[in-house]
């Protein structure tokens, strides 16, 4: 994988430092102080209550806004002279330091709490929306957990790398760096407590290894690989838009998944086939007040699908819940949100916004070659649902005179166990598959992708879902129905030959893995990959699938 090692010193996001002003407010100004931050905690409570519907932590932060200690601190203060921002900053550095000297670990991890709410009153008092937060360059960002909305705020681009303390590697955050080439080890526990900041780290973003202080002998050695690395990436990159072809003949089509219209045209110049999945719910989530509008959206769309060109560009319809939050839309609170209100269950109730998005992705069809796809069905229903909809949008916007794709090719995300056991039914009423096995592992292991605790357990060469897969490539080629992946399991080198070997026409991966994923396609040949895939799917048990693959990536 690109730049998978990184060398650089830690930077804490959200961590910022203040520096305070010291300015006396004079005593005619006081009141108004008063009034600034009270707003400033206002508005703060606003958003967290509406977080706290999907994230629990949110709801500690929200119960911690009421504590009267931290208010009457703050004014005591404020009474004395100081400005709203510098009693805050005082305020949150002595009852974070309380609390950290509390002999009882809970509560000391509260400390970090404490100063992630005044971090957030401190954004309210400087004006309302936090401005986009740069990355310095040649540093690791270090994030106790970063929701997909915080990802939006941040600038990465002079970032070199990525480390979380919770997490793990198919949560949103990890895919969103593997999507732009950042190396990145989610999921630290522990090991989160020893960066300090400033601290130089090296990062193998694939082996998932992190290496705090290292010596200077270790550092030149990673620096050397790494920049071994790029090398062998620029070479690869060469042919990067070429075809992946195998060694007997076998178009392989390898697509890159994004987000947006700039990560299109970053995966069009690392060299991906086309866009196997386009994660609509990026354009939502950078929404501060409401839902993005039909115009918004077409031109976002209609965007990507130009810089496309004749290569297909597949949208995955709204694909919210879970543990994708929207900053202006409050969803209900829910104990299990991945067994929840998410995806196209939320699209199916929420009919106007639903029909916005349909008629926004049938206006960019007439700019391109633009597929839809429906997330997490699990039921023809919910197909039938969802078209009789996407029909019906057609239909207006002919009587409105507006161009489209009337033949627009409408695919489904196999995600469920349920879409696994009725892959033959929805294969012969879809023209494409594409398999997210992040979420198919979770549900068909009943493993909670976010959770590192059973992160062991997460294990997408499982026998049964090996097997499920295989089912469902069978199931969509004998109805002639494409069958792609998407998930991020398809994105690891040494499942090429299972994933050619299982049938899959098109595999989509984080663009920087396009153009070695193409190299290693050229090297296999199909008819051995199948006898491969078949002694894999005749394995009972997960260590003897571990084997055969290990084995393989060997030879
Ligand atoms: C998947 O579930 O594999 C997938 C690609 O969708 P997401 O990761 O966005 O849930
Ligand atoms: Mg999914």
């Amino acid at each position: 994988m690109a730049d998978a090692i990184a060398v650089g010193r830690i930077w804490h996001y959200g961590e910022e430092v203040y520096t305070p002003s010291g300015r006396v407010v004079p005593a005619d100004g006081r009141e108004t102080e008063r009034q600034r931050f009270t707003a400033a905690v206002a508005a703060v409570r606003q958003e967290l209550e509406r977080l706290a519907a999907t994230e629990a932590i949110f709801a500690a932060h929200l119960e911690l806004t009421e504590d009267p200690m931290l208010a009457e601190s703050v004014e005591a203060k404020i009474a004395d002279g100081a400005t709203a921002a510098d009693a805050l900053h005082a305020a949150s550095e002595e009852l974070s330091e309380l609390f950290a000297q509390i002999d009882d670990e809970y509560l000391r991890s509260r400390a970090d709490d404490v100063r992630d709410i005044c971090r957030r009153i401190r954004r309210a008092l400087e004006g309302g929306q936090p401005a986009m937060v740069v990355v310095p360059a040649g540093c690791v960002v270090a994030a106790e957990e970063l929701a997909p909305s915080d990802t939006a705020a941040i600038d990465f681009s002079q970032a070199c790398g990525l480390v979380t303390r919770r997490g793990s590697a198919t949560s949103h955050v990890a895919i969103l760096a593997r999507n732009r080439g950042i190396p990145a080890v989610v999921g630290l526990g522990d090991t989160y407590d020893a960066l300090a900041e400033g601290e130089t780290v090296v990062l193998d973003g694939t082996a998932g290894e992190l290496i705090v202080a290292p010596t200077p002998e270790l550092e030149s050695e990673y620096r050397r690989r790494a920049g071994e690395r790029q090398r062998a990436d620029a070479e690869c990159r060469s042919r990067a838009a070429e075809p992946a072809v195998t060694l007997d003949g076998r178009r392989i089509v390898v697509a890159a998944n994004v987000g947006d219209a700039e990560e299109t045209r970053r995966a069009m110049a690392c060299g991906a086939d086309g866009i196997g999945l386009f994660r609509s719910e990026l354009l939502y989530m950078q929404q501060q007040q409401t839902f993005p509008d039909e115009a918004m959206q077409a031109a976002a769309y209609a965007a990507a699908a130009k810089a496309c060109g004749d290569r297909p560009l597949v949208i995955r319809t709204l694909d919210i819940g879970g543990d994708k939050a929207l900053p202006y839309y409050e969803f209900p609170h829910e104990e299990n949100p991945f067994l929840g209100w998410r995806a196209i269950r939320v699209s199916l109730e929420l009919r106007e916004v639903f029909r916005t998005q349909l008629r926004a992705i049938l206006r960019a069809s007439a700019a391109g070659n633009v597929r839809v796809m429906f997330p997490m069905i699990v039921s023809l229903e919910e197909l039938h649902e969802a078209r009789a909809l996407l029909e019906s949008c057609k239909k207006e916007l002919a009587a409105e005179g507006v161009a489209c794709d009337e033949k627009l090719p409408v695919g489904v995300m196999i995600e469920t166990p349920a879409a696994v056991m009725m892959a033959e039914e929805l294969a012969a009423e879809v023209d494409f598959f594409s398999v997210g096995t992040n979420d198919l592992t979770q549900y068909m292991l009943a493993v909670d992708r976010g959770n590192n605790h059973i992160a062991a357990m997460y294990d997408s060469l499982h026998p049964a879902v090996v097997r499920a897969l295989r089912q469902i490539v069978e199931a969509a080629h004998r109805h002639g129905c494409e069958a792609g992946i998407c998930g991020e399991f398809a994105a690891a080198p040494e499942h090429a030959e299972l994933l050619v070997g299982l049938g899959f026409d098109e595999l989509s991966v984080a663009a920087p893995v396009v153009a070695s994923l193409k190299e290693r396609i050229r090297h296999l040949d199909s008819g051995r990959a199948r006898l491969f895939a078949r002694d894999v799917c005749a394995s009972a048990t997960k260590t003897e699938v571990h084997a055969l693959v290990e084995r393989r990536r060997s030879e």
